[in-house]
């Protein structure tokens, strides 16, 4: 079937070119928006970039493995990339525009400007990777001043993630929208990642143990505890009773400021990441006691 080139995607790598598309969309009046990304897609990124087809004109995905929130003995070199695969997945949403740049011009060798949280980036996933989330907050500050975007859609999966880009960009007056969406799971529970392809046939069970140690908080908290560290000590239980498991961290904390919290009063957010052999998985879950 011959297709208008005006309506197939469009794969854009250099930065000013971006830039120029992006002056381009606004002068005529389109609503841009963003879906960050490091590719290797799975159904998860595109529900959010399904939920932003709804949200403007212009729909700009950008994949990038962005160097500045890998540490030095994290998955960098071998973080799983297929640039054609992503491409058609997202030409199948709707897609207009994929932005992949390279790292050399996202990050030149004179590069020194980094964006920085004072707490946000200290609890949960910013204990074990202290530099993670200036890169993450770096990059996306970045992408947006590249995309101008009006919307930009994040997922609840990274939790703390959305929390700290939505508190960016309060403080740097960004003007644009943030949208998180649900969590996408597998058929069996496991919420969807990337780096869910490390995990070999053996480990697959132990990773469900993150949505168990999940959904049995939720039915104590149902249940009537309010302890915290009752909710945390039976989530590391169930999940140290599966093999090749071990817990970087299970919490309970505020949802916004992400503080610890010693009980569940009102809405409360339980994360976790934990190691499965080699790969490192979280999810996390809203605990909400009911209202009597
Ligand atoms: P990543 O490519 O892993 O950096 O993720 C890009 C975006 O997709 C981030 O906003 C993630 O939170 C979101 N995302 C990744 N996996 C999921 C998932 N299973 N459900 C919802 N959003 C997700």
């Amino acid at each position: 079937m011959f297709v208008p080139t005006e309506d197939r995607i469009r794969i854009i790598t250099a930065i000013d070119h971006m830039q120029q598309e992006a002056t381009r969309l606004l002068k005529t009046g389109k609503a841009i928006v963003l879906v960050p990304t490091m590719g290797y897609l799975h159904e998860g990124h595109l529900a959010l970039m399904r939920k932003g087809r709804k949200h403007g004109d212009a729909l700009i995905v950008s994949i990038f493995v962005n160097p500045t929130q890998f540490g030095p003995a994290e998955d960098l070199q071998t973080y799983p990339r297929d640039l054609d695969r992503d491409v058609s997945l997202a030409e199948s949403v709707g897609v207009d525009v994929v932005f992949a740049p390279e790292a050399e011009a996202m990050y030149d060798k004179a590069h020194q400007t980094y964006v920085d949280l004072e707490t946000l980036p200290l609890y949960l996933c910013g204990l074990s990777r202290p530099s993670h989330f200036r890169g993450v907050a770096t990059v996306v500050a970045k992408l947006f001043n590249i995309v101008r975007p009006h919307v930009a859609v994040f997922g609840e999966k990274d939790y703390q993630q959305l929390v700290i880009i939505r508190r960016m960009v309060r403080d740097l007056n960004f003007d644009i929208r943030i949208i998180g969406v649900p969590i996408a799971r597998e058929p069996d529970g496991l919420a969807m990642s990337s780096r869910n392809t490390y995990l070999s046939e053996n480990e697959r069970p132990s990773a469900l143990s993150l949505l168990q140690a999940l959904q049995q908080a939720q039915r104590s908290v149902a249940q009537g505890i309010r302890d915290a560290g009752q909710l945390i000590h039976e989530a590391s239980e169930l999940i140290c009773s599966y093999p090749y498991t071990k817990i970087d961290y299970v919490t309970v904390c505020d949802p916004k400021a992400l503080e610890n919290v010693d009980r569940v009063e009102g809405p409360t957010l339980m994360a976790l990441a934990v190691w499965v052999g080699k790969t490192r998985l979280i999810d996390n879950a809203i605990l909400k006691p009911s209202e009597d």
